[in-house]
């Protein structure tokens, strides 16, 4: 296409390779082709892949970042994403993808303004945002499933709730193909092309050469193998999702029970409603485990028992619930804990989009735009936290403070 695609002439088109088919690069490539981009997108398929970490029953979409005003807000664009993205699928989904049930932070003690749900509380009560504190007997009144005498203090925020993740990367596959991107399954990307100190596409596992302009590699937790670079700055982690199933459906869906978080800045455990069929997932945002690439992803009997036990304490009712399956997904988890999203300052010709840090898929309406961005150059449009950084440079502000470590 441009003699100079890697100029900072945001107004050239470009021929860009999207490496991976996640919400990283869903949202990157349906971004560049409606701003007339020629796109493709390779993956080893399908899409979307069972064993990405977009791929998954369900997420939480919240705006409750402590006093992170970055997310904060990321968090608050999204949220109104969602529900532009609940009207347009609405039809082809049959039913939202975003299913805004409110979430329900509790705390183990009285909850205290430094805390992260006290600080979480304090923004959304600074941006007017219609949260309520709940003690422990309005919990024992309207969610008795719950330990009210250990999680005596929280609040609600309703402006938030889950997303349907594999339901979602289906609609955004197909609007990524009705905007024209090529999408090529059965191709991985194994080798990254130089030509001149540029980067100029990719080798696949099928010995194919795609060239581009810019490539941008969007893998999430297999970036290093395509960018070995990276590796000083970010890792693959394990994370346990374990799906319960409950008998009495109704008791534990929304308004009795809906997407919650116990005590996670300390504990990591979080979880959803039930769905139709009575199954109910419980999940940890925490520190995980090494996860190198090709390993099991089977979560230990030992979690389990962790799980367990977390739940006695906490909704005693689930503690001794069958187990109907569990899953190790895995983070992209940066040194920072923020996402990585630019240019490689030292070879034009590469973006990388990943590093979501397990906390990435409920910004999935605003990452496109920060990616296309990226890809055309305008590094001011991209928050300085998810621009090209080193461990030994100055650490980003801010982070997950939701994230147990
Ligand atoms: C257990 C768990 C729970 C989470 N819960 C939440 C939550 O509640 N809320 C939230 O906001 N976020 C959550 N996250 C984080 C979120 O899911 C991720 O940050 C996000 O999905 C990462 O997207 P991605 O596109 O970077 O990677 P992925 O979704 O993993 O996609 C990567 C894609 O790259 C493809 N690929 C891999 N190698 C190659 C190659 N060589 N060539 C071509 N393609 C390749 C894969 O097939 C895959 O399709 C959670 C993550 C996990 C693991």
């Amino acid at each position: 296409m441009k003699t100079d695609p890697m100029s900072d002439d945001a107004a050239a088109l470009l021929d860009v390779l999207v490496v991976g088919g996640g919400v990283f690069g869903a949202t990157g490539a349906l971004t560049l082709a409606r701003r007339g981009h020629r796109v493709r997108l390779i993956d080893p398929g399908p899409l979307p892949h069972p064993l990405a970490a977009s791929t998954d029953r369900s997420k939480v979409v919240r705006a409750d970042y402590g006093d992170d005003p970055v997310y904060t807000a990321m968090g608050l664009d999204a949220l109104a994403g969602w529900r532009r993205w609940n009207m347009r699928w609405a039809e082809a989904h049959g039913g939202p993808v975003y299913h805004e049930d409110g979430f329900l932070l509790r705390t183990r003690g009285p909850m205290s303004p430094e805390s992260f749900e006290g600080q979480s509380y304090a923004a959304s009560k600074a941006r007017g945002l219609p949260v309520e504190r709940i003690d422990a007997a309005e919990l024992a009144r309207r969610h008795p499933q719950w330990r009210a005498d250990v999680y005596p203090d929280g609040y609600l925020n309703p402006q938030a709730g889950w997303a349907d993740a594999e339901g979602a990367m289906k609609q955004l596959h197909r609007e990524v193909k009705a905007a024209g991107v090529e999408v090529l399954t059965d191709e991985a990307g194994i080798a990254l092309l130089e030509e001149g100190g540029r980067v100029v596409g990719v080798l696949t596992a099928e010995a194919q050469t795609l060239r581009a302009d810019v490539t941008v590699v969007a893998i999430g937790s297999w970036t290093t193998a395509l960018v070995p670079e990276l590796t000083p700055m970010m890792r693959a982690t394990g994370h346990p999702n374990l799906l319960f199933r409950v008998d009495d459906a109704a008791a534990w869906r929304p308004p009795h029970f809906g997407p919650w978080a116990a005590d996670i800045a300390r504990t990591g455990w979080y979880g959803f409603p039930a769905k139709a069929d009575g199954t109910i997932k419980v999940a940890r945002h925490a520190a995980g485990v090494p996860l190198p690439h090709g390993a099991p992803r089977t979560v230990s009997d030992a979690t389990i028992a962790e799980a367990r036990a977390f739940l006695a304490d906490t909704l005693p009712a689930l503690a001794e619930a069958p187990l109907v399956a569990t899953r190790l997904c895995a983070y992209c988890d940066t040194f920072d804990g923020h996402f990585w999203i630019d240019r490689d300052p030292t070879r034009p010709g590469l973006v990388v989009a990943a590093g979501g840090s397990g906390h990435a898929f409920k910004f999935a309406p605003v990452l496109g735009d920060r990616i296309a961005a990226a890809v055309e150059g305008r590094r001011d449009a991209i928050e300085p936290r998810f621009r090209w950084r080193s461990p030994n440079g100055p650490i980003a502000a801010g982070r997950d403070a939701a994230r147990a470590s």
